[in-house]
């Protein structure tokens, strides 16, 4: 997954540290020749946040990749930034416990990377998205020096909250080398699944509020428009597509046959078709497998472009109704999928395979989507962040004096701008 360039040409080298001797050593030497440093764990990175930049170091924490700690007791792991998040979680689960955040990456993304971009998954609707997930950070910062925030309590008072600061910050503010991170027990009772069918996205982004609202606490709203079916049903031979032109991929944790009739109630009544519900562990290990297939799917044979919105949920079903309009509009083959129970849509742009360029059809839809995002009170990145890919974006979604505290922020902590410089913010 290494990638040494981001088109300006090739990284210098890349240096894969295992101490935070060689954190330093690595930003000692950046210091003395003015060099760019990326940090970069497993490089899975959709915004063009870790790839190399011309004549600079790749900082790889790819190597330091040991869980120190699961405490039961505690209810929390002490990792290195190189585990990856179904390493950890699997370990936790040994011991009655588990990792919350499940990006689609999990299988193959590291700890490190999805705290520095705060990833968030098919689970942040129940439990949050990586923030919401972590307790303490050390960190080395630009000039060498060692900090270590947060700590091992669930709450924490004291000072301002720089944790945080450094969760989502990618790479531009400090070398994360060790993160402290809450683990859940696991929730007793049936966890059941299931799919449902809808006439279309903005209908189904309306049962979803209303089963996000109903106290249910589902840990799963995922969403599939009517192309996307479609390109699943030829990637699994499956024939979801005839039935409609949405699917609602839906889980309960832990739940009572009271909630579950909830839930079913309100698929009804907001004219949910072919409802199917499964206890069964294996059928719904190949529904979160359905799921994860649809990337693949989507991708086959065709450029694309994967876009990652958020919005206040009850802007979901306006949204959905715009997507599908402008690529009507433009001419452009647009597949809408989404966490559509946090609000998180990721409608996929593509364009034919032998067309190197991005179609300026598509930048236009791309366009227009981010303003209506905007335009609804939503931001244009929910959980992929912002790297190379959008921080031009930075003004029209962040007002111009939170843009220049930004800066103040990087100046005070990376004064000579080397840490993944051109990276998140201008
Ligand atoms: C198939 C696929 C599915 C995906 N699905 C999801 C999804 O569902 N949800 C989601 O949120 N994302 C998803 N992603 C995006 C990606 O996996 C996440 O952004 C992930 O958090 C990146 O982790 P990484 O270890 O690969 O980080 P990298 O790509 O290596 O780095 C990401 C950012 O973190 C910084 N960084 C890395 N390590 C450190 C460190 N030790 N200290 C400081 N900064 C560091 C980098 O500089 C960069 O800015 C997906 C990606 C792919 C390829």
């Amino acid at each position: 997954m290494r990638r040494g360039g981001d088109g300006s040409g090739l990284a210098r080298a890349v240096v894969e540290v295992q101490s935070v001797a060689d954190i330093q050593g690595v930003l000692k030497v950046a210091r003395k020749y003015h060099l760019p440093v990326i940090p970069q764990t497993t490089a899975t990175s959709t915004v063009i946040g870790s790839d190399g930049i011309a004549g600079g170091l790749i900082l790889s924490t790819r190597k330091m990749a040991q869980i120190l700690e699961i405490s039961k007791d505690d209810s929390l792991a002490v990792v290195q930034p190189g585990v990856v998040n179904g390493d950890l979680d699997q370990a936790a689960r040994k011991q009655g416990l588990f990792y919350a955040p499940d990006p689609a990456s999990k299988p193959f993304s590291s700890i490190g990377g999805n705290v520095s971009t705060n990833a968030g998954g098919m689970s942040t609707v129940r439990y949050g998205a990586t923030k919401d997930n972590v307790l303490g950070l050390k960190v080395v910062l630009a000039d060498g020096r060692k900090v270590t925030l947060g700590g091992r309590t669930l709450k924490q008072a004291f000072g301002y909250d720089l944790t945080q600061l450094f969760v989502g910050a990618e790479g531009t503010l400090g070398i994360v080398y060790e993160i402290t991170v809450k683990l859940m027990p696991i929730p007793l009772g049936t966890s059941i699944m299931g799919l449902a069918f809808f006439k279309d996205m903005a209908q189904l982004a309306q049962g979803v509020t209303a089963i996000r609202m109903s106290g249910v606490y589902p840990t799963m709203l995922e969403a599939l428009d009517g192309n996307t079916i479609g390109a699943l049903d030829k990637y699994e031979k499956t024939h979801y597509a005839d039935k409609s032109g949405a699917m609602l991929i839906f889980r309960l944790d832990g739940s009572s046959d009271a909630n579950i009739q909830v839930l079913k109630d309100l698929l009804a009544k907001y004219d949910a078709q072919d409802v199917q519900v499964t206890a069964d562990e294996d059928e719904q290990a190949q529904l979160i497998q359905l799921r994860r297939d649809m990337l693949p799917a989507v991708f086959a044979g065709q450029n694309h472009l994967m876009e990652d919105m958020a919005l206040p949920l009850s802007q979901l079903a306006p949204m959905m109704a715009y997507i599908q309009q402008v690529g009507h509009d433009l001419g452009v083959t647009i597949y809408t999928a989404g966490h559509a129970g946090d609000g998180n849509v990721h409608p996929t742009l593509v364009w034919p395979k032998d067309q190197p360029e991005v179609p300026g059809a598509v930048l236009e839809a791309l366009r227009r989507i981010f303003w209506k995002t905007l335009e609804l009170g939503g931001t244009i990145s929910g959980e992929h962040a912002v790297g190379m890919m959008k921080n031009q974006w930075n003004q029209p979604e962040l007002d111009d004096n939170v843009d220049y505290l930004q800066h103040q922020l990087k100046t005070l902590l990376d004064p000579m701008n080397l840490l993944n410089p051109k990276r998140k913010i201008n």
